[in-house]
């Protein structure tokens, strides 16, 4: 009898135990999925991800891939170079962003941080350089850096329209596995579709333009011409023309694999007004003599055209960028005029001509005719201008 009691109560205590675990795990399953707590419709969608990983796009002009739930479908967004998708749950948008060009993740971070002072966080996902903006306006943004140097702006928000409760923390989990998937398309799996963002409809501009003391920058030229963004090594923000600065990166690669060359840019693209300060500034600095024959008036600098670059030496990890610095180096300076023609630049001002020499104005004008100058010691874009 005594065994019998003893063996009913362990058979109790196991029993109880047994309920105790069995609640203790229905707790942790119901608290984790939040989805359920905050609405009754999404957990089925939970349920769908556990047997579908998620679809696959590959963005083409991007150069990258990102994995969503597999019921979220990704769109054309009404208005050009962006998309849209969203399901029950979450939306998300794709822009391009500014149309903004940088090779670093650190340019890309400080530029993030100047249009928002938020959180930013630089993160490294997949191979791919984005930064990661937290809360801001009750939303995730990613700004995810293309292969190309341009970065988009991925925007996910939880679906209010058909869950006004759900709040961002709800959908943590989606974002964390979307965030986790971007990669190259390389190392994406074969049918994966494909969607394309729209290129800028900038006309081709006229890479010859002539911008100099006689000949004003083209009326509307600005409006016409695809700028790119990016921070340089000083932290300041430049632009120049899009096919300008492509060219111009490659230089800069071929200068730092081959010669172990640094350069960067110093000014790109500076318009009327920047132009009117910087003769203010350059006045106090070296007088108006020296500006007057080096400095040109406002609306007649070839700067104008986003065309020309005015780069600047990274000697040892310090940024050389006062002329007068700049001007004791003329090895390094032969050995960058020695490879501008194979990316479409010509030195603008060379020596021996009557422009005051100098070696750090690079101008955009296209291979074919770069290699024509640059191929003729001492000849201007004027002369070459005229000979044709
Ligand atoms: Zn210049």
């Amino acid at each position: 009898m005594v065994y019998r009691r003893v063996l009913d109560k362990l058979i109790i205590l196991i029993i109880s135990l047994a309920l105790v675990f069995s609640a203790v795990s229905c707790g942790e399953a119901s608290t984790s999925d939040v989805a359920q707590t905050t609405s009754g419709t999404s957990s089925s969608y939970h349920e769908n991800t556990n047997q579908n990983p998620g679809k696959w796009y590959i963005i083409k002009d991007m150069s990258f891939a990102f994995k969503v739930p597999k019921d979220l479908k990704i769109k054309r967004a009404e208005k050009k170079g962006s998309y849209t998708g969203q399901n029950d749950r979450m939306k998300i948008a794709i822009k391009r962003w500014n149309r903004v060009s940088l090779n670093k993740l650190e340019s890309l971070k400080a530029l993030v941080k100047d249009y928002t002072d938020h959180k930013v966080k630089a993160l490294r996902r997949g191979g791919r350089r984005m930064v990661k903006v937290l809360g801001y306006k009750k939303k995730i943004r990613y700004y995810v850096m293309a292969k190309n140097g341009d970065a988009y702006v991925f925007t996910i928000t939880p679906n209010k329209e058909k869950h006004p409760k759900l709040k961002l923390k709800d959908i943590k989990k989606e974002t964390s596995a979307i965030e986790k998937s971007f990669r190259s398309p390389k190392r994406v799996p074969k049918g994966a579709d494909k969607v394309s963002i729209s290129k800028s409809k900038f006309p081709k501009p006229d890479y010859l333009v002539l911008v100099n003391s006689s000949h004003k920058l083209p009326k509307g030229w600005s409006d016409k011409v695809d700028y790119v963004r990016a921070v340089n090594s000083r932290g300041n923000k430049i632009k120049v023309e899009r096919k300008a600065y492509k060219e111009y990166l490659k230089l800069k690669e071929d200068l730092e694999k081959n010669d172990r060359i640094h350069i960067d840019i110093d000014y790109g693209l500076r318009t009327v007004k920047e132009q009117k300060e910087l003769i203010k500034e350059y006045t106090d600095m070296y007088g108006a003599s020296y500006v007057n024959r080096i400095a040109a008036r406002p609306g007649y600098s070839e700067h104008h055209t986003g065309l020309a670059i005015d780069i600047y030496l990274i000697i040892k990890g310090k940024n050389i960028y006062l002329n007068e610095e700049m001007e004791k180096y003329p090895k390094t300076w032969e050995k960058i005029h020695s490879k501008l023609a194979n990316y479409g630049f010509i030195l603008r001002y060379p020596k021996n001509t009557s422009y005051p020499y100098e070696p750090w104005h690079i101008r955009y004008v296209g291979k074919k005719d770069a290699k024509n100058i640059m191929s003729v010691p001492g000849l201007t874009l004027e002369n070459y201008l005229l000979r044709r």
